[in-house]
């Protein structure tokens, strides 16, 4: 199974984030190349690429499956503010030179946000600016379901394919599935297997990329987008290893984006990531319900 997560990319670049993901027992990862909320971004260094590719060639992580998730400050949706556009516009393409660098060929992207405007118009803003920021690069873009929290695009299917069937170069995109994002929108994942077959129906299966593995925080429907820890929020765990072990997503990548996990030692707030416990708990097949005290055991001393 390619099972992975999210990891940090601040220290020696790729190198780092190669190593963290291997330190959580992961052989997939996903990465912002620099803070997702700004546009500061440390120049890249030859020598953390080529330790990278050696350290994943060693720790059988392919870089296939290393993804980069674009900033969030990035909106193709809306245009109103005409150079706050062409800004996200110039920014992406950048951030995608930045991965070819790396060898990396994938970024999920967050669709956008409609604010003031109407869906369509909203719509055909991305596909505009999809079209201007893929011109000429060899990549793939995965463009993520999203919960429908404030004016969110992309929160159902309809919306997902409206753009994959618009965009000039269909061949350069793919779908990314977040299960808690899915779970807010309203797509009830208990019935994964009618989920899939909407999903044929409308996109197609073989364009599903990656899976985001996340529980929700949130109810059916809820429309929040605040992820939880597998099996400790309204999925629950069988539902969640169903959809890792699905024999159509085999060759998908599945990636953990769950909160860590946050404890109070001599006074002093610490946050520890759950990652290590939680793809052990996917490998094992088996919840473990001590997750939390594991997690806090095994980093007491770090
Ligand atoms: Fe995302
Ligand atoms: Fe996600
Ligand atoms: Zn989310």
């Amino acid at each position: 199974m390619i099972l992975g997560c999210h990891v940090s990319f601040s220290e020696n670049g790729l190198y780092g984030s190669a190593k963290s993901a291997h330190e959580y027992l992961a052989n997939a990862f996903m990465f912002y190349t620099g803070a997702p909320q700004n546009t500061i971004r440390k120049s890249l260094k030859e020598e953390d690429i080529l330790n990278a590719h050696e350290f994943m060639k060693t720790h059988q992580i392919s870089l296939e499956h290393v993804i980069c998730h674009a900033p969030y400050i990035i909106n193709l949706a809306n245009k109103t503010n005409l150079d706050k556009w062409n800004f996200s516009i110039t920014f992406l393409r950048q951030e995608i030179l930045r991965c070819l660098k790396m060898g990396v060929k994938k970024m999920v992207l967050h669709p956008g946000s409609a604010l003031a405007l109407s869906r369509f118009e909203a719509l055909d803003n991305i596909v505009e600016a999809l079209n201007q920021v893929m011109d000429g690069l060899d990549f793939t873009l995965l463009l993520e379901t999203m919960a429908g929290k404030g004016s969110e695009c992309g929160c159902t299917l309809e919306e997902v394919k409206y753009i994959l069937d618009s965009v000039l170069e269909k061949n350069k995109f793919q779908v990314c599935i977040d299960t808690c994002h899915l779970n807010d929108a309203g797509y009830d994942l208990n019935d994964f297997d009618s989920f899939l077959d909407l999903f044929d129906q409308l996109i197609g299966i073989s364009k599903i990329g990656c899976v985001h593995l996340n529980d929700s925080k949130n109810v059916l429907a809820s429309h929040k987008d605040r992820h939880e820890n597998l099996g400790f929020g309204t999925i629950s765990f069988e539902t969640l290893l169903k959809i890792c072990y699905h024999e159509k997503l085999k060759e998908v990548p599945k990636i953990l984006e769950t909160p860590f996990v946050g404890y109070s030692i001599n006074d002093k707030k610490r946050i520890y990531p759950p990652y290590r416990f939680e793809i052990e708990m996917i490998r094992k097949r088996q919840f473990d319900p001590d997750l939390y005290i594991k997690i806090r055991e095994y980093y007491k001393n770090a």
